[in-house]
């Protein structure tokens, strides 16, 4: 579904923050980025999303590139969900507004099924009878899931997640995660970022360490937490575990 090859990214006066990034997403599979903070996890998914230009490389969703100038932003954006550590929801939005505002103005979908798709997207969620709500009505947990029916609402081909349990306190983090491993079993293609090392390991297909902008190490969860083949994988299982 997503391909990136050898795509190097830098900001401001050449601080190189993604250097020769080659990665594969295939359908139906989970991905998930582990790595220190400021090793270029959230900077990956901000360029596969186009929200960063690249200095070099490509990107490819579904075989186009998406990194071509004459690429169509907001139709790649339309296939890619995205849901970040901050739900970002809008505070004088009904959660029903928020879900569909960006399908209904962006995408044109009628208002009858925005809201039909909305309504059976937060039922799946458990959040049913919520759509009439204000985001400040609802715990962490809930807003969080709102930002993920929010992301599913356009049909994505594909789902970006970064840190989205961060900010949740820890009562509220298992929901959150519950919500991506039911995506998993509907085979929704997903790469995520995360500091919850159990759950890069449990839900993925394919794990990626970042070290300074370098995909030092992937593999099956199996090989990367269990059998690590580099001191600095090593290194930084060893201090979060
Ligand atoms: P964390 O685990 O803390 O979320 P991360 O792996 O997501 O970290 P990034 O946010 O991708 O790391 O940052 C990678 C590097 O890029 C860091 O050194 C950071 O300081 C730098 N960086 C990120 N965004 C910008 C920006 N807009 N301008 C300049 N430098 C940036
Ligand atoms: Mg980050």
């Amino acid at each position: 579904v997503l391909r990136l090859e050898s795509v190097r990214k830098t900001y401001g006066r050449g601080t190189v923050v993604l250097r020769e990034v080659d990665l594969a997403v295939p359908p139906h599979t989970v991905t998930t980025l582990i790595g220190a903070s400021g090793s270029g996890k959230s900077t990956l998914l901000r360029c596969a999303n186009l929200l960063e230009e690249i200095d070099d490389g490509a990107i490819f969703l579904d075989g186009a590139e998406i990194t071509d100038p004459r690429a169509d932003v907001d139709a790649v954006r339309r296939r890619i969900g995205v849901v970040f550590q901050a739900y970002n929801l809008f505070p004088h939005m009904t959660v029903l507004d928020n879900i569909t505002l960006a399908p209904r103005r962006v995408h044109g979908v009628p208002r009858a099924e925005a809201e039909a798709r909305a309504h059976e997207l937060l039922e799946r969620l458990g959040l049913g009878g919520r759509a009439g709500e204000y985001p400040d009505r609802l715990s962490g947990g809930q807003q969080q899931r709102v930002a993920i029916v929010r992301a599913l609402a356009g049909r994505p081909r594909l789902l970006l997640l970064d840190e989205i349990t961060a900010a949740l306190d820890p009562e509220l983090v298992g929901e959150v995660l519950g919500v991506v491993r039911d995506l998993k079993e509907d085979g929704m293609t997903m790469v995520i970022a995360t500091h919850e090392m159990g759950f890069a390991r449990e839900v993925a297909d394919q794990v990626c360490f970042l070290d300074g902008g370098v995909v030092l190490e992937r593999g099956t969860p199996e090989q990367v937490f269990g059998d690590p083949q580099h001191d600095r994988t090593r290194q930084f299982l060893q201090r979060i575990i």
